[in-house]
């Protein structure tokens, strides 16, 4: 049996709605771009939303926006996707680490005030594996140091801080949909955020740097073409009709592996704190502290020689090569960050899941623990 790591919730009805595009002239800026952002208003609850052709391009167009530029610091996890670090480095701003909670894998709120100093303009954190960052904390944490505040929601769509959904938490919010997140568009990503000149900013310059008239060949200041084609938007619309529905799955599948898996030795399944609503992205488990980070390559890599999709899920950002060469970063650095990140396996993961492709994986990671655990006798 082949199971990939993950895989898109894809109906008929968003077959339709994409051809539907492709019999009209409007390919791009047309109606659905205008019609999938004014949905995620209503779904999120923002005033404005942006949309783009990729999480990544609307991370950048919110430094850009923020006015974070050369110099200037920018505090955030080293326990991400890259995206979220590159952001500031695509400004010349650079990216200041700090450690991880270890329950949670988010930025650890107490750890970030004795990082913070003149240079400082902003803390970027990120809703890891959909759970959110502790917002009142950062909130206090900007309102007492006069900083700015930016949610990487792009694994979190869906997901609610006390009872607060996410994408409301600070200057502005990014969420994406990569054919791996919980919705998707093929490629794509979105702004929201309740404040008009952030959005009409992040709208000129994903546009050329066009101004709201759109006087095609009138460029107002240095703009980027990220925009997202009406035929993703199309495929989003659908997506995000559907969204409660395919969070409940996603959440049932989630349920069940962690049923399942609370039984098997050796591994601990994804801690979630009682005051928020995680939104499943992906389904992380933890090895024991006995397990090396080369036990852990050896299991992922023997699920994959049995067809089961698995990864390590994240690899530490400031040991990325090109970030020990920009700053000189090295192991120890950051250890929680990296102890978590040498224990950590995704297990495939999505909407449609089934339960004995559930009983499969599980049954499969159990005789490799045993082996594992015979080897080392
Ligand atoms: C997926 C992701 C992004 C980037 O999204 P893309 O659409 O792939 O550019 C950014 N940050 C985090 C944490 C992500 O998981």
């Amino acid at each position: 049996m082949q199971i990939p790591l993950s895989s898109p919730d894809i109906t008929e009805k968003e077959k339709e709605a994409v051809l539907d595009v492709l019999s009209t002239p409007n390919l791009s800026l047309g109606p659905k771009l205008q019609e999938f952002e004014s949905k995620i208003c209503d779904y999120i609850g923002t005033k404005y939303a942006v949309a783009v052709n990729s999480g990544t391009s609307g991370l950048h167009l919110v430094v850009r926006a923020l006015g974070i530029k050369d110099a200037d610091e920018v505090i955030t996890t080293p326990f991400s996707f890259i995206a979220s670090s590159n952001c500031i480095l695509f400004e010349r701003a650079k990216p200041v680490f700090v450690d991880i909670d270890s329950l949670t894998f988010n930025i650890g709120p107490e750890k970030i005030e004795e990082k913070i100093n003149r240079k400082t303009k902003a803390i970027l954190a990120v809703d890891v594996f959909g759970h959110p960052a502790e917002w009142d904390h950062l909130q206090d944490i900007v309102n007492d140091n006069g900083l700015m505040l930016i949610d990487d929601a792009c694994e979190a769509i869906g997901a609610e801080y006390k009872g607060k959904k996410i994408g409301n938490f600070g200057e502005a919010c990014v969420f994406a949909f990569y054919p791996n997140k919980q919705i998707t568009t093929g490629e794509g990503g979105v702004i929201v955020t309740d404040n008009k000149k952030i959005a009409d900013l992040c709208k000129s310059m994903r546009n050329q740097g066009r101004g709201e008239n759109n006087e095609w060949l009138q460029h107002e200041r240095l703009g980027y073409n990220y925009r997202i084609s009406d035929i993703n938007c199309a495929l989003g619309i659908v997506q995000l009709e559907r969204i409660d529905e395919i969070l409940k799955k996603r959440k049932q599948v989630a349920y069940t592996y962690n049923k399942k898996l609370n039984e098997v030795e050796g591994i601990e399944t994804p801690y979630t704190r009682p005051h928020v609503t995680r939104s499943w992205f992906v389904y992380v488990i933890t090895l024991n502290k006995e397990y090396t980070k080369e036990h852990r390559d050896t299991i992922i890599q023997e699920l994959r020689n049995r067809e089961i999709g698995s990864s390590n899920y994240f690899a530490p950002i400031h040991l990325q090569p090109f970030y020990r060469k920009m700053f000189g970063f090295m192991e120890r650095d950051y250890p929680i960050t990296e102890n978590i990140s040498g224990r950590t396996i995704a297990l495939p993961f999505y909407s449609n899941l089934t339960e004995s492709e559930i009983n499969y994986v599980i049954e499969n990671l159990v005789d490799i623990l045993r082996e594992m655990e015979e080897l080392k006798r």
